[in-house]
């Protein structure tokens, strides 16, 4: 017996994080146009935070059939993310999967509520960190945007040069650069 979204819900899923991969690490957009100018492509996934049915990965029982097919408990996902999180419920326990769900929501809130063309590159609580020189200078921390993009957005984390190598070399730059508009 497994507890599937409906379609409703699954739908719902997908709009509250803007059509995006809900793992930060990813993000990629789930939805575009399919050949057929009546259909949209979709290859994103409402995932189960915890299992549709008692075989599956981070399975709670106390939850009762409305309640697993409910939105609460789905993410959306794309297909390959999908997979990884229930090929590895150890990696990926209900508390990884809630904290993507709140995160991505957050983001695709300040999207919808933003005036400003949105970044190119999006960093939240992220760390970049340059490479460590092994004898000669260490390597740079760098994040660029690109040209004709709207630049980079940097909430939390910190970034960091590369720390100098033992033969006294010098640590590398730390920088962050808007593209170009
Ligand atoms: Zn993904």
């Amino acid at each position: 017996m497994r507890d599937d979204f409906p379609k409703a819900v699954a739908e719902t899923l997908a709009k509250r994080v803007g059509n995006r991969c809900s793992n930060l690490e990813c993000r990629k957009r789930t939805s575009g146009p399919h050949t057929d100018v009546n259909k949209a492509l979709n290859v994103g996934v409402a995932a189960h935070i915890t299992a549709a049915s008692s075989q599956g990965p981070r399975y709670d029982s106390l939850l009762s059939p409305e309640e697993r097919r409910g939105t609460s408990n789905g993410i959306w996902l794309c297909q390959s993310c999908a997979k990884l999180v229930d090929n590895d419920e150890a990696r990926y326990p209900k508390k990884v999967l809630i904290r993507w769900k709140q995160d991505a929501e957050q983001q695709a809130l300040r999207e919808v509520e933003s005036t400003e063309q949105p970044s190119d590159l999006y960093f939240e609580n992220t760390e970049v960190c340059g490479g460590k020189g092994s004898v000669g200078p260490g390597g740079n921390a760098r994040i660029k945007g690109v040209k004709g993009g709207g630049g980079v957005t940097f909430i939390g984390g910190s970034i960091k040069g590369g720390d100098g190598g033992a033969g006294g070399g010098a640590g590398g730059d730390a920088a962050i650069e808007g593209g170009d508009g």
